[in-house]
This record gives structure tokens, C-alpha cells and sequence, in this order.
């Protein structure tokens, strides 16, 4: 059993609240405000006095604790993850279809396990941009599923199933004539804007089966978008308990576009965590001398989804690293700096799991079987930030519906707790 039920069940609701990047961009700034952080527009001259603060650029949202006591060369206390999920974005003249179906035209967003998402019930959701420039959020529920191939129909199919990523991911949303409907307009209508005035959107399918606890003890849990939803929600929570008296600035900074790259204004290989650091330094009067001293003694905690051992294919993990569920939160390592973490950010995070009193246990490759990468490695580059790569282990990345044991992502903000705490 979980020793805190109402952590997974606050995870439970920020996921379901969370199905583009934009919504859990949202869904972290209504709680930064609940919690009295104050939102700065990022073209505004920002205020130089401590406090709590935080800026949106579009799917990403960076968020800090100024202490009263900062000064030029305080340095930064950062937690880095990732608002984005492998799925599928709505192309451009989306409302498409045949033989008497409706369909949405759609593109692969990122490295989905596309088999995952097969016969679900799935939502539109994101952001629709008017003429005007104003962004409006809209979701709609239940609507659309990429269906199978009957098995009649296809006698191999379990001998390796082969998905053409054009002619065979396209959803159904119902029946009719494709000339006669506008599923834009469907989507201005839900966002209560005028259809023709919508010139613009960035919206992405979800699954929407609620997030599930199931398993021996319930300990078991199930939802997707925990790549990277866990270590956000993680981060935001651990924020949210961060007191004002820190010897450091506190920073939880969620980038979008990790799955593809981060090669974005809101992704982390770009300017945006920089840019706010300088104009924290510059609000404190720090010199471009006294910025340095601060980026030589910040840290960075990278923290993003892992792989648990996975029964079923133990060998494609290292023999003698295989991490279980429940085991507590993964610290990332890799020879060829695919994760950042190196000896000093490895005792960090000892220490800080050690504070927190939670396990961790080590996650590296098989040899032969080379892992994905992370935000940590571009933030060390770009930054010279001393970073450690830390995660969830899960089962099942980038499917539709993942799978974590409900003790890891508490123990994971627990640690964090502790990062932001000093130790
Ligand atoms: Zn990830």
C-alpha cells in the first residue's frame, strides 16, 4: 500500500487536467497562483524584490522562490522536466475521411508505441490561437479512436503487426460526409470561439481512460503521459512546500517539445531557462562576473521517466542493474553523456534521498541496447550547471497508458523536497 494515497491521487487528478503540454501548463500555473506566485509577462520590466514567481511561454512554464536574503551570487537550485508526450498532433485541413467514415488527419508526435494506441477512446486537446492572437485551451473528451484491424482480416497479425504511420493511424470521430463537416469548428464551438475566426492551433490526441490504480494492494498504477507528468507534478508539489528562507533560488523549470529534440522557443536546448536566470541575476544586480560564480555553485536535478526491469525481457537490461518498481526513483547514468549525471551529482543525490528518507536505485544500459536521453545533458551544456539525472521508473514508455508502482513518484518529489530544501 502507498504511504501516501492522496499523493497518487493528486498525481490522478494533475494527469487527468494535463492532456496537452498547454493544459498542464495551465493546470501548474492555477496552482502557482492558488499558492500566491505571482505570474510576470515576460515582455514587462520584472521586479527586483524576493518572492514567488512565475513566466509562461507557451507549453513550457518556469517557476521560482526568490528568498529574501538573495544576493548576486546566490546560486540556483533547479528542477528540470519535460510537458510533452509521444502521440499524435491534428494536421492542417484535418477533417478528412472515407467510405461513409469521418476521420481526423493527424502526424506522429515524437516516438510513440504506436500498437498502444490502438482501440482507445481518445481526446483532442491544446490550444486553438484566434486572429486576434489570443490562445484559447479546449479538450473534447471521449471523440475520436484509431481502430484495429479485425483479426479475420488479417490472419498474420500476430506474427508482427505493421503500421503505415499515413494510411493506418488515422482516427474515426463518427459517420458522414467529411464535405460536410468542419471538426475546427467543432473545436472553436467547445472553446466558445467563432469557428472562422480559429486561424490556428497546436493540438495533440490523449487517452482518455482515467488514471487507474489496480494490482495487489492497489500498489500498482496506471495512466498515461507519466513521461514526463511524474517528475512535473513531482517538481510543482516540492515547490508548492518550498519555504522562503532557503540560501538559494528554488526553480521548477517544465520545457516542452522534449520528445522531439527540445530544439524549440519552449524547449529546453533553447534560450528560455537562461534568460530567466539572467534576469533574476540582473533584478539582484548581479554582474556578468557574479552570474558565473552563481551558475559554478547551482545544481540541476534533470528528472524525467525511467525504465523499470521488465519481467517479460530482462535481458535488455544490464544484469547487474535492474531496477524495480517500488524500488524508488531511478538515478540515471550513461558513459556517453546521455544523461548528465556524473560522481558529484551521483553523492547529491544520495545525500538528498538519504534527507528524504527514500530508496534509489541506479538505471544504466545494456550494452547493446542504448538509451534514450534526457533534458539534463543540453541544460549541463548550456548552462555549465552541474546536473544529475534523476526519474520514475516505469513500464511501458511512451504508450498510451504507462505504468508505475504508486510509492516512486512520492518518493521522487520527496527527494526534490529535499533539493529545494538545501540538502
Ligand atoms: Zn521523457
Amino acid at each position: 500500500m502507498s504511504a501516501d494515497p492522496d499523493y497518487i491521487d493528486d498525481f490522478a487528478r494533475f494527469l487527468q487536467a494535463s492532456p496537452s503540454s498547454y493544459h498542464a501548463v495551465a493546470e501548474s500555473a492555477r496552482r502557482l497562483d492558488a499558492a500566491g506566485f505571482a505570474r510576470l509577462d515576460e515582455t514587462e520590466v520584472w521586479g527586483t524584490d524576493s518572492g514567488r514567481r512565475y513566466v509562461v511561454r507557451d507549453g513550457a512554464i518556469v517557476a521560482w522562490i526568490q528568498p529574501d536574503r538573495a544576493q548576486t551570487t546566490t546560486p540556483f537550485r533547479i528542477l528540470g522536466a519535460h510537458t510533452d508526450s509521444p502521440g499524435f498532433t491534428l494536421k492542417p485541413k484535418p477533417t478528412i475521411g472515407s467510405n461513409g467514415w469521418l476521420q481526423a488527419g493527424v502526424e506522429v508526435y515524437g516516438g510513440p508505441l504506436l500498437n498502444s494506441w490502438l482501440d482507445r477512446e481518445l481526446e483532442l486537446a491544446g490550444r486553438l490561437v484566434t486572429r486576434d492572437g489570443a490562445e484559447h485551451l479546449v479538450r473534447t473528451g471521449p471523440f475520436l479512436r484509431i481502430p484495429q484491424l479485425a483479426i479475420h482480416l488479417d490472419r498474420d497479425v500476430n506474427n508482427g503487426l505493421t503500421l503505415d504511420k499515413q494510411r493506418h493511424l488515422t482516427p474515426v470521430f463518427g459517420v458522414g460526409n467529411p464535405g460536410e463537416t468542419d471538426l475546427v469548428a467543432h473545436l472553436a464551438t467547445l472553446a466558445g470561439v467563432t469557428a472562422i475566426d480559429v486561424v490556428g492551433y497546436d493540438i495533440v490526441t490523449a487517452d482518455t481512460a482515467a488514471p487507474t490504480r489496480f494490482g495487489l494492494d492497489g500498489s500498482l498504477f496506471a495512466a498515461g503521459r507519466m513521461d514526463n507528468l511524474s517528475s512535473v507534478h513531482a517538481g510543482l508539489i516540492a515547490l508548492l512546500r518550498t519555504a522562503e528562507d532557503a540560501d538559494h533560488i528554488s526553480v521548477l523549470a517544465a520545457f516542452d517539445h522534449e520528445e522531439l529534440g527540445s530544439e524549440s522557443r519552449s524547449g529546453a536546448s533553447g534560450p528560455l531557462l537562461d534568460g530567466i536566470l539572467t534576469r533574476i541575476g540582473a533584478g539582484l544586480g548581479a554582474s556578468v562576473s557574479d552570474r558565473l560564480r552563481a551558475y559554478a555553485a547551482s545544481w540541476c536535478v534533470s528528472a524525467d521517466a525511467g525504465h523499470a526491469v521488465h519481467p517479460n525481457y530482462p535481458e535488455r537490461h544490464d544484469p547487474a542493474n535492474l531496477p524495480i518498481a517500488g524500488g524508488g526513483p531511478l538515478l540515471k547514468i550513461n558513459a556517453n553523456q546521455r544523461y548528465a549525471t556524473d560522481a558529484v551529482g551521483a553523492a547529491l543525490w544520495a545525500r538528498l534521498c538519504q534527507q528524504a528518507g527514500v530508496a534509489y536505485q541506479e538505471f544504466v544500459s545494456n550494452n547493446t541496447v542504448p538509451c534514450g536521453s534526457t533534458i539534463g545533458p543540453l541544460t549541463a551544456t548550456r548552462l555549465g550547471i552541474r546536473v544529475v539525472d534523476v526519474g520514475v521508473p516505469l513500464l511501458s514508455m511512451h504508450s498510451a497508458r504507462e505504468l508505475c508502482h504508486v510509492d516512486d513518484p512520492v518518493a521522487l518529489s520527496a527527494a526534490i523536497g529535499a533539493f529545494f530544501a538545501g540538502g
